[in-house]
């Protein structure tokens, strides 16, 4: 049947690679494992190709495009302040990317799937219209969702669950309120943006929804938040297809940051998006793979999300809960409700 099938497609830019660099190809080397996976059979993959130019230029100006094609061709080497780099195959893994990206969201958008995940790299989301950062070099997500509104899904919801804040996707879409941009993170660390008072400008104002963490939050936080802000939130903004911002360096064991997901959190939450796209999009959710840098646990986190797709919970948990104990966001919640206006009554 179609209509549950899960689209995906992978793209693993094998000559983007950088010796010593935590996003490099071998965070890729257990996805071969999908097709012999438990749900090899509802898994439909799509093949990726460049996108179109014509396409990426709805989010980056040509005048980025050619910058980055020429940095790239003198690559290896970095292109920003920070540890972004290209090498000369840079540019061409970039658009297949983003073109992965796409064809994961025609295949849901053409009713062949219901639901997808593009698991690509380079990651997108922290790069805005002319600015490459954080590993990011196209903004994949932001390129999908503009598609997505083109294709006849005008209100887009982004809920980005990366450790990190997206900072070029909320650039990018801060002062339109046809896409509603959610994001949690860990505070205090790269890139340094996604306060809470960060909630939109001009005629987006509220379609920004920052939820910044703190060190030590994990599954019963995410819980909490999901029940308590984004499930409100999406109510409320009543999306035509749901995107998601995957990022799994907000698991407990990943060596970039100090949030404290599970593979069972991830899964739980899942099934919470899952849930919202279900009663508010017929169930369109696509996912588009940002961090996580361990290869094993980056693998059964997807796996924990694809589970999800069939609503099902995780069989088993190979690195179990957090460590240590949680904090708690009791009082975050309150002033995330006070600032977006979602107390009842
Ligand atoms: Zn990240």
């Amino acid at each position: 049947m179609s209509s549950n099938r899960i689209a995906y497609t992978v793209v693993d830019s094998q000559e983007h690679d950088l010796p010593g660099h935590p996003e490099n190809p071998r965070r890729f080397q257990h996805f071969h494992r999908l097709t012999e996976s438990p749900f090899s059979e509802q898994l439909l993959r799509v093949e990726p190709h460049e996108a179109p130019v014509s396409v990426v230029t709805s989010i980056h100006p040509p005048s980025y495009l050619t910058e980055l094609e020429q940095a790239a061709s003198r690559g290896p080497g970095f292109i920003d302040h920070g540890d972004t780099y290209v090498t000369p195959a840079s540019y061409q893994a970039a658009l297949e990317a983003a073109g992965g990206a796409l064809n994961v969201v025609n295949a849901v958008i053409d009713g062949q799937a219901r639901s997808g995940f593009a698991l690509v790299r380079p990651p997108g989301h922290h790069t805005s219209a002319t600015r490459p950062s954080g590993f990011c070099l196209l903004n994949n997500i932001a390129i999908a969702a503009r598609y997505a509104q083109s294709r006849g899904y005008p209100r887009v919801m982004i809920v980005d669950f990366d450790v990190h804040h997206g900072n070029g996707t909320q650039a990018l879409f801060e002062k339109d309120p046809s896409i509603l941009y959610l994001s949690t993170h860990q505070y205090g660390i790269y890139p340094g943006t996604g306060s809470i008072q960060e909630t939109g400008l001009g005629e987006g104002s509220g379609s920004v929804v920052n939820i910044p963490l703190p060190a030590r939050a994990g599954d019963q936080a995410f819980e909490a938040i999901t029940e308590q802000v984004i499930e409100p939130i999406a109510n409320r903004f009543g999306p035509d297809i749901l995107l998601i911002s995957a990022g799994f360096d907000a698991h407990w064991n990943d060596p970039l940051a100090s949030l404290q997901l599970s593979t069972t959190g991830y899964n739980q939450l899942g099934i919470a998006l899952l849930r919202m796209a279900e009663s508010l999009c017929e169930g369109k959710i696509v996912y588009f793979l940002e961090g996580g840098y361990d290869p094993d646990d980056l693998w059964d986190n997807i796996l924990a999300i694809l589970y999800s797709l069939k609503r099902e919970s995780l069989p088993e948990d190979r690195l179990g809960p957090a460590p240590f104990p949680e904090i708690s966001v009791d009082d975050l919640i309150e002033t995330l409700k006070s600032i977006h206006g979602l107390h009842s009554k």
